[in-house]
């Protein structure tokens, strides 16, 4: 009751606030109240400390607390549906709907994962599934990856429905597990496998990128992301009758395989350009000194300028941008010291150019190695080799709108990702998808993944108000 209360409390604030200009403009943000945050901090809190990791965790029971707050924010059950993988009661996930104007219009999808990856009490030396606030930052595991984001969703749609808010489209939010691997089912493939139809939308919003901030904690600028590599591995395999170690032949299996596997640690895939990465090299480079800048410009103005191309692949990530990277991540062979190898095998790791397909990669592969008696298969099947989403206006306005009005003078900046988030199913299934959080950092300071995972409260509550006001415009678009 406390919780609804101070809602109304805040909301009626805006709407004061608001009602004092004659035309409101759309994308201002409402300005939070100490009362508004700490409503959305307990919901945060609550997310975070439900332990939804492989090992110990329950994503259904973090999805089941989300349904509840909705519920008693007024959201019918028939609009709340808390979905279980058969054979998987722990790996269960949400999908609420705010109901739009328009049925002909498509919804607007809103995605988060709730799994987090593991965290051991020992290596932490504290519990790290309980929320922490001090020095300006929430840390725990998942303060960030991706409870930050999931929170937010779950708030925003007790914010929409508290006002009363009507858009035209439907808004609908889903919060998944197993994303970050392992054991878990992976909410989102399972739902575009198996009930595509209850998350189609016109596009969604998702994890995969956030804005940037300098050693000052300045904001430099904020990422869009649309796109993202495409994870392959390929099994290289070689075998031979093998024999005593004090007489060999001609091939040797360690040998052919390592042969295979410097050859391709010495290949470049060609450098790809598209519509993305040109937009985020020509923006990213006004911002950039020297000649990383100097190159960013010239390969956005001429996307064939090797010159510019071999500058940049000098960075590892801009390397991993420009084109598919495919690298040896484990190795194994051998049987004993003193003998001939019968086997050897590697795992080639492929990050694949967005838009590739599969199989054009493993023939390159198989060029490179140019040994008829190593083997090279994919270890899983082929995705669909889906192009990056398109960057329309009606995805760019109003991202950039909010962040003008909010942080003047920060430039959005379309980025496609090196990795991989949920998004690549979504993408493949249709629904174009485009990681927008509007949370800034300063570039390894959230120690996602990692020990004391955390986020900067200002970063958290901006970032709430920025996508709440966002999806508004989206949703009314
Ligand atoms: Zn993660």
């Amino acid at each position: 009751m406390m919780r609804t209360a101070s809602v109304i409390a805040c909301i009626a604030v805006v709407l004061l606030s608001g009602c004092g200009s004659a035309a409101p403009p759309p994308s201002a943000p409402p300005p939070a109240t100490p009362t508004d945050q700490a409503a959305f901090r307990d919901l945060y809190k609550e997310l975070v400390e439900t332990n939804t990791s492989a090992s110990a965790g329950d994503c259904t029971l973090a999805a089941q607390r989300m349904a509840a707050r909705l519920k008693k924010a007024g959201y019918p059950d028939g609009d709340l549906n808390v979905f279980v993988p058969p054979d998987h009661p722990k790996d269960g996930g949400l999908i609420a709907t705010l109901h739009g104007t328009d049925p002909a219009s498509k919804p607007i999808l809103l995605l988060a994962h709730i799994d987090v990856v593991e965290a051991k009490q020992e290596d932490w030396g504290r519990d790290p599934f309980k929320l922490v606030e001090e020095n300006g930052y929430f840390t725990a595991r998942g303060a960030v990856d991706d409870k930050s984001m999931a929170a937010i969703w779950v708030d925003s749609l007790i914010r929409y429905r508290a006002e009363n808010f009507r858009p035209k489209h439907d808004i609908k939010i889903a919060l998944t597990c197993g994303e970050e691997g392992g054991a878990q089912v992976n909410g989102a493939e399972w739902l575009v496998k198996n009930h595509r139809d209850w998350i189609d939308a016109a596009f969604a919003l998702n994890e995969g990128a956030a804005g940037t901030l300098d050693e000052q904690n300045n904001r430099v600028s904020l990422d869009i992301q649309a796109g993202e590599k495409v994870y392959q591995n390929f099994t290289l395999r070689t075998t031979d009758p093998g024999g005593h170690s004090s007489r060999p032949g001609p091939f040797n299996a360690i040998g052919a395989l390592g042969g295979a596997l410097a050859r391709i640690s010495a290949f470049n895939f060609p450098t790809q350009v598209n519509d993305v990465t040109r937009a985020s090299f020509e923006r990213r480079g006004a911002l950039t000194p020297g000649p990383m800048g100097q190159a960013m410009k010239a390969l956005a103005a001429n996307p064939n300028d090797a010159a510019a191309a071999a500058t940049l692949s000098a960075d590892p990530v801009f390397n991993a941008t420009l084109r598919t990277t495919c690298v040896p991540t484990q190795i194994q062979g051998g049987h004993a010291r003193n003998a001939l190898p019968q086997q050897a095998e590697a795992n080639v790791n492929c990050r694949i150019f967005p838009g590739t397909p599969g199989a054009d990669v493993q023939k390159t592969l198989t060029d490179v190695i140019n040994d008829p008696k190593i083997t090279i298969q994919p270890v899983e099947p082929f995705t669909s080799a889906a192009p990056v989403p398109p960057l329309s206006d009606t995805i760019l306005r109003p991202a950039t709108e909010v962040a003008a009005k909010m942080w003047p003078g920060v430039p959005l900046i379309p980025t496609q990702s090196t990795g991989a988030t949920d998004g690549r199913y979504l993408n493949e299934g249709g629904i174009p998808t485009y990681g927008l959080s509007g949370r800034f950092y300063r570039t390894g300071d959230d120690h996602t993944h990692g020990l004391n995972e955390r986020i900067l409260a200002r970063s958290l509550y901006e970032s709430r108000d920025y996508l709440y006001e966002v999806t508004k415009l989206y949703a009314n678009s």
